[in-house]
């Protein structure tokens, strides 16, 4: 666990400094992001989880809570960062979700940096696969350890933003797309109530709409985040799902939820504050 509380650090640094040079939280989250991406500890970029057919399939969604402009993809094999081309759908094409070869020609468009699709294999995850397809190969698998990569932010001017990115669930199939490219369900940010992004059983995550909820019971119930965020995850353990979230409110608030064992996670404050966390330790935030 030592080498991903390191890529935590870089990538909570990376965030924290684009903040604290007064840049914007899209910034921010973008530049936390593609840390992880670039690192093979995490079921994002590199070392994504391998489908069933032994491939690797990228989905990452970002969102600008100023503005609720929004952009992402899905099943993307050769793009080394897929955050930044959802930023890309964002600012340089009218749409908001882009899939697979459709969303590697826009890509080409914009001059996206690509590798050769061997970059995101790793070892311990093809063993994932085929651990998984040795027991029978049941419908899918979570690995909650080391999942899905997501950042949250608020920047000096009250703007809010969030990105997620994942290969989504070992053994997934037939174009299986998660929740993390889907906006209002693993990623969403509105600067009137929090900016959100999830990891966990995806499938219930898009039934439950989480991010959207959880924002949905701060602008219109008058929650607080951490009593938002554990309504939207007993929601999705109702529907037979576990998972966590991260979210930052335009005060600043910066917390965590999980209903897993636990959830890698790193936070930084203007104030000073540098934190990183793997279980149940840490202030922030907790098990709901
Ligand atoms: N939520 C992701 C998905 O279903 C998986 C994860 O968070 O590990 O694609």
């Amino acid at each position: 666990a030592a080498g991903a509380r390191a890529a935590l650090a870089r990538a909570r640094d990376a965030g924290a400094a684009v903040l604290a040079g007064g840049g914007d939280a899209l910034d921010a989250v973008e530049a936390a992001v593609r840390v992880l991406e670039n690192d093979p500890h995490f079921n994002a970029g590199r070392g994504a989880a391998f489908t069933r057919d032994g491939a690797n399939e990228l989905d990452a969604a970002i969102m600008d809570g100023a503005t609720r402009a929004a952009g992402s993809v899905a099943g993307l094999t050769r793009i080394r960062n897929p955050v930044t081309l959802a930023r890309r759908v964002m600012t340089d094409s009218p749409h908001v979700l882009l899939s697979g070869a459709g969303a590697e020609a826009f890509a080409a468009t914009q001059g996206a940096e690509t590798v050769d699709p061997a970059w995101f294999a790793i070892p311990e995850r093809r063993r994932q696969l085929d651990e998984l397809l040795a027991r029978g190969g049941g419908a899918f698998d979570v690995d909650m350890k080391y999942g899905t990569v997501g950042a949250v932010a608020r920047d000096v001017h009250g703007h809010l933003a969030a990105a997620t990115s994942t290969g989504g669930v070992t053994g997934k199939r037939w174009g299986r797309i998660g929740d993390s490219p889907l906006i209002g369900a693993g990623t969403f940010a509105d600067d009137r109530a929090c900016a959100v992004s999830c990891t966990g059983s995806g499938e219930q995550f898009i039934r439950v709409g989480v991010a959207h909820e959880i924002a949905a019971r701060i602008r219109l119930a008058g929650e607080d985040a951490a009593t938002a965020a554990d309504a939207a995850l007993a929601e999705v353990r109702a529907l037979g799902g576990t998972g966590g979230v991260i979210v930052v409110t335009p005060a600043g608030e910066a917390l965590w939820r999980f209903t897993t064992p636990g959830m890698y996670r790193a936070r930084a404050t203007s104030a000073g504050l540098r934190e990183v966390a793997l279980y149940g330790e840490g202030e922030g935030g907790g098990e709901a």
